[in-house]
């Protein structure tokens, strides 16, 4: 053999390995989760992202953060994914993850330098992760979801949000509201709570609307916009001429052909509104357009009718009044109709909505959220949705924790008596595991002003001696005591799903020892 080098890589490709490999990925990974620390908590701070645009975003959302940020760094990416899952798999937590991931992570660097070995530290954070769900399952409260335990939880998720001139109380009230409404026998379908934000008055004209709110308005000036007791259709198609006879040329010699093929077309029109008042459509919501004679007959007959109607927001009505979708006028029969207590259009700035409230469907509802700038609404959206979800994690997906770090106190204190039954030197990632979770009651404590190193002491002191201890953010302070007392609670679910998808995202950075980037 020659010494011919072998190249298996495009020259343009790009290549880190080993040592060099781990750490740029920990480093940036670590950098991410950094960003969000500061957010964490009642007494978090919010942040400003500006895009390419000039669009800006205001939030303390970690998932909204972490997205809007653009983020290219392969590992780097990670966090940003361990804060959708969070978002997507429970709805809050996002911060919690993000910023637990980034500490494992440091934690695994440390141990990498003192050469414990990739493997072991996974293995070794695998066995903690267990230990920390154990402990996640025995601080569990036992006692049953009443309402007061859920407005809690419900409150605790949006306390330090911002959410305007209205506090986290009234508006936590009305998330329970909304979910009780939307709650049967087999839980909450989460797609029969939406939440609709306007601008143009203050948060606390926040409201819940026991049904739909359609984005479009009446198609005709004349029709009645306010219907009790109504009838509704939910129709898929155009209210106009068929294509063909639009496009069809009129070989027009004299003016009575001309006037028969005008009162063709009348005719066809007139039809269309026939069939829909025939049926007994009181108020119909098109997807498609509606041509201006029929509008104008429909009027005259009574008949509210909104064109251009979302597919979404078509699919959402017809749940709610329990209509069927019809796709064709020839199919449309009674049966198909759906009910709603009233239909009522209002005015809001230079925009119309229409409320389609009391369906026969009584479980879908909206939230109808007030803020004074889009900036506020948009905050006010993101909290009231993820409330919406932790108030459905606690109730379907298996109960509340004490908040305000003391799961996280537990969970340490829980996975360090765990490690001193295990050999070598996964104790000692299992031990960083545990001193990674210490992150969360200490980032509290930063955020709240206070001494970390002080109030991780007296935590563990009082977690001794009352088995449950937290951080609880008092006005401008934070005092060690009883979050249960306190009424500081958090879903059970989310705390397992930050724990199971840091670990993850972790054990997937520390584990590669090589980077190969096409160019
Ligand atoms: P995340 O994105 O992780 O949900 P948050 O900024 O919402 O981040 O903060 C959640 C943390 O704040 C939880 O640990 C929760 O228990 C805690 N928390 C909520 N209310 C209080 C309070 N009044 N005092 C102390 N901690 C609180
Ligand atoms: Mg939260």
């Amino acid at each position: 053999m020659g010494g011919q080098p072998l190249f298996i890589l495009s020259e343009d490709s790009e290549r880190t390995r080993g040592e060099d490999a781990q750490n740029s990925n920990i480093q940036a990974a670590k950098a991410v989760a950094e960003t969000v620390r500061t957010t964490l908590g009642p007494r978090g701070m919010d942040k400003m992202l500006v895009s390419d645009s000039g669009d800006v975003v205001i939030t303390n959302d970690g998932a909204t953060i972490l997205d809007e940020m653009d983020i290219e760094h392969p590992a780097a990416q990670m966090i940003v994914e361990v804060a959708s899952t969070q978002e997507e798999e429970v709805g809050d937590g996002t911060t919690t993850a993000s910023v637990l991931a980034g500490r494992l992570l440091a934690k695994a660097e440390d141990l990498l330098e003192d050469d414990v070995h990739p493997t072991t530290i996974v293995e070794g954070y695998h066995e903690a992760s267990r230990l920390a769900l154990e402990a996640v399952d025995e601080i569990t409260l036992e006692a049953d979801l009443d309402d007061e335990l859920l407005q809690q939880v419900t409150e605790s998720s949006m306390t330090g949000k911002g959410t305007g001139d209205i506090d986290a109380a009234a508006l936590a009230e009305t998330v329970v509201a909304a979910v009780q409404h939307a709650r049967t026998d087999d839980g909450v379908v989460r797609d029969d709570i939406t939440v609709r934000t306007q601008t143009g008055a203050g948060a606390s004209a926040t409201r819940l609307v026991e049904g739909v709110i359609s984005e479009e308005e009446p198609v005709h000036a004349d029709m009645p916009r306010d219907v009790s007791d109504a009838d509704v259709a939910v129709l898929d198609l155009d209210l106009d001429l068929r294509e063909a006879e639009i496009d069809a040329e009129y070989n027009v010699t004299d003016v009575d052909q001309l006037e028969q093929a005008i009162s063709a077309e009348e005719e066809e029109l007139r039809g269309y509104a026939e069939d829909i008042v025939d049926a007994g459509v009181d108020v119909a919501f098109v997807t498609g357009d509606i041509e201006d004679r029929v509008a104008s007959i429909l009027a005259k007959e009574g008949v509210l009718a909104v064109e251009s109607v979302s597919d979404d927001e078509a699919t959402r009505i017809a749940r709610a009044v329990g209509a069927s979708t019809v796709g064709s006028l020839q199919d449309l029969e009674g049966d198909d109709l759906g009910f709603a207590e009233t239909v009522r259009v209002e005015r809001f700035g230079d925009e119309e909505l229409t409320f389609i409230e009391g369906g026969t469907n009584a479980e879908t509802v909206t939230l109808f959220a007030r803020g004074g700038t889009e900036h506020v609404a948009d905050e006010l959206e993101r909290a009231l949705n993820d409330a919406i979800d932790v108030a459905i994690a606690a109730l379907d997906e298996g109960g509340v924790v004490p908040g305000a770090g003391a799961t996280e106190i537990a969970i340490a204190d829980h996975i360090r008596s765990g490690a001193a039954s295990i050999e070598g030197r996964k104790q000692l990632a299992v031990e960083a595991f545990a001193d990674a979770v210490d992150v969360i009651p200490r980032t509290l404590a930063e955020n709240t002003g206070m001494d970390p190193i002080d109030a991780l002491v007296d935590l563990r002191t009082t977690h001794e001696s009352e088995g449950v201890a937290g951080l609880i953010s008092e006005g401008q302070t934070g005092r060690v005591g009883d979050p249960i007392e306190a009424g500081v609670l958090d879903p059970a679910a989310v705390k397992r799903e930050a724990v199971e998808s840091a670990t993850e995202a972790a054990t997937m950075i520390a584990r590669i020892d090589d980077v190969i980037s096409a160019n």
